[in-house]
């Protein structure tokens, strides 16, 4: 994947994709599999923004019974198992777990039916997936072993639990990154850290998109025929057309906690928080919202909380009380969790579209990604992407495909220019570092290769204890365009990504780049202080030990 802005701007593009989170990544991939001469840009690195603060869970679907809106729970299934198809490395089944309690919406009859009706819509769930990832029909189990997974939760009118499977993402950052990847081996061109700051219709009947390269401080112009302004949170403050009148989303800031402490082995576990929520859509109403701990890297994901927060999304640290609100929160629900803010190495933070109609009390979010076309403007050929859930962006890609084809019949066919050498057997005698490499990268894993054979150092390890090879480092930056400390930490590797990672790796990681990338004392140290930065207000594992 070569950065090449120069290229950029001397193309006439079908279509620009403005915005590298999940939904401009599946658009871009999509329109460049369906032959469109595509690019896609980032202000900032790919998938560092809303896409990257997930809980992590693609889902199936389950709580649109809730809605009985069959047809998002269709979209969530044929999206997920895209997104299985395209990287089985990132992705596995998740077993999840609710307490069932009394009777009607919380008790056993009501969910078995639920779990009958979730299979059979969801009939096709495993279709072409290797058998690893197979996603197992739901069913209940016995209060004894819900106790067993769940232990000191409250007996009375507890009838057992339903057990039913989503699926993780175990990596959501290297997923945006793979439709990335794919979009380039079909012909697209791709560019982080490239700011779109304005639009102009030119005489060619063009967009004329003017951007600014953040590295090289060049500011260009962009020529395509089609924009797709897949910005996310801002997505109503770019690009619109002067004389639009944009109505104002609303937005509710979403918050996860990641906790050090395992809280449940084996199970995502759905339990009721303590205030009364009304979904105002639901058909059928529980009156409470499920906070969900999922089991993630050996740490456990909790959320989501939510606040109607005005937070600007390009600076979305938060203060420590909301941290401290939500630990109160989690052992509010479940006692025996013990959790202390000391607890809590990382948090995920986003903004996501609110309900219209519900009031700050009772935030509820929006319920389907849209895109909408600027029909009877100058801008007609923009389409703009309000998206509410990672899992069903491949389906609002194939939307906007259709759309395309519609408007603008494909000329030319999306070439497939992947390496030969990702195919044939594996030429490196080392069972280890080959399934280290295959876990992280699954078939891209190959490219990395060619580095480890050009290694002129007999140590290959950056550092053991991370698993980092000095030949993945060379790899991210060459193949894979990472700029900074920060892109390989959070981006790339995922090293930082449930905990902030030793200070020593930090300082060798650092050093390394610096001699690939030519960055002198301060440059490195500005590089280690923005990965810090990522983690305040929280207490550091260091911090913590020194302490102790
Ligand atoms: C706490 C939390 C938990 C969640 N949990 C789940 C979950 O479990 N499952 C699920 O399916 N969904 C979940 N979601 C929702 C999901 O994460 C989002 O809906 C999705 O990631 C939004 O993706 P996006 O591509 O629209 O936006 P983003 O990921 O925000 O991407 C927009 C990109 O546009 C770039 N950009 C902005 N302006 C410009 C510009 N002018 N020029 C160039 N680039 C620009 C930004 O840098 C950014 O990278 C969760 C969200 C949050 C916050």
């Amino acid at each position: 994947m070569i950065r090449d802005i120069k290229k950029l701007s001397a193309d006439i593009l079908d279509v620009l994709v403005v915005g590298g989170g999940i939904h401009g990544a599946t658009i871009a991939c999509h329109a460049a599999k369906a032959g469109y001469h595509t690019a896609i840009i980032d202000k900032n690195d790919f998938c560092s923004a809303t896409s990257a603060n997930s809980l992590k869970i693609l889902h199936g679907g389950l709580r649109y019974l809730q809605h009985l809106n069959i047809k998002r729970m269709r979209h969530s299934i044929t999206a997920r198992r895209e997104m299985m198809q395209l990287a089985p490395h990132l992705v596995e089944p998740l077993p999840c777990l609710m307490p069932l309690y009394g009777k009607g919406l919380r008790g056993k009859k009501v969910m078995q039916g639920a779990l009958f009706l979730n299979d059979s819509i969801g009939w096709d769930r495993n279709l072409d997936l290797p058998a690893a990832l197979h996603i197992p029909r739901g069913h209940i189990i016995s209060k004894q072993k819900c106790l067993e997974v769940i232990s000191g939760l409250p007996t009375e009118e507890l009838h057992g639990a339903s057990v039913w499977y989503d699926v993780l993402a175990v990596n959501t950052e290297r997923l945006v990154l793979e439709y990335i990847l794919e979009s380039v081996n079909h012909g697209a061109q791709a560019a982080n850290y490239v700011e779109a700051t304005a639009i102009e219709k030119g005489a060619d009947d063009l967009y004329h998109v003017t951007v600014v390269d953040k590295i090289s401080h060049q500011t260009s112009h962009i020529k395509t025929r089609f924009v797709v302004n897949a910005s996310g949170p801002l997505f109503e403050d770019h690009l619109h057309s002067p004389r639009q009148s944009v109505s104002k989303q609303k937005w509710a800031l979403a918050l996860n906690i990641v906790s050090r402490k395992k809280i449940f082995a084996d199970y995502a576990v759905a339990l009721e928080g303590q205030s009364s929520y009304e979904d105002k859509d639901a058909l059928l109403k529980r009156g409470k919202r499920l906070y969900f701990f999922v089991p993630w890297r050996g740490y456990t994901m909790i959320g989501t909380d939510y606040e109607a927060g005005s937070i600007h999304p390009d600076c979305l640290q938060i203060k420590s009380d909301m941290i401290h609100k939500m630990v109160a929160e989690i052992n509010a629900i479940y006692p025996p969790a013990r959790l202390t803010y000391e607890d809590i190495s990382f948090y995920h933070v986003g903004l996501l579209p609110r309900h219209d109609k519900a009031d700050e009390s009772n935030i509820q979010l929006e319920k389907n990604s849209t895109f909408c076309e600027h029909k009877g403007s100058h801008f007609s050929r923009l389409l703009s992407v309000k998206g509410v859930k990672y899992t069903t962006a491949p389906h609002i890609a194939n939307q906007i495909v259709g759309f395309l084809k519609k408007q603008w019949p494909v000329t030319s066919r999306g070439k497939q220019s992947e390496a030969s050498f990702l195919n044939g057997p594996w030429p490196v005698n080392d069972t280890v570092v080959q399934a280290m490499l295959e876990e992280k990268y699954g078939r891209r894993a190959r490219h990395i290769l060619q580095f480890l054979h050009s290694e002129q150092d007999d140590e290959i390890w950056l550092d053991k204890d991370a698993q980092l090879l000095k030949a993945e480092v060379h790899y991210l930056i060459s193949d894979e365009m990472a700029w900074t400390l920060s892109d390989i930490v959070f981006r790339r590797t995922g090293l930082g990504t449930a905990e902030c990672p030793e200070w020593t790796l930090l300082v060798k990681l650092s050093e390394f780049m610096a001699q690939i990338l030519g960055w002198d004392e301060a440059r490195k140290e500005a590089e280690r202080e923005e990965v810090l930065r990522r983690y305040l207000p929280l207490v550091r594992k260091e911090a913590k030990q020194n302490k102790c």
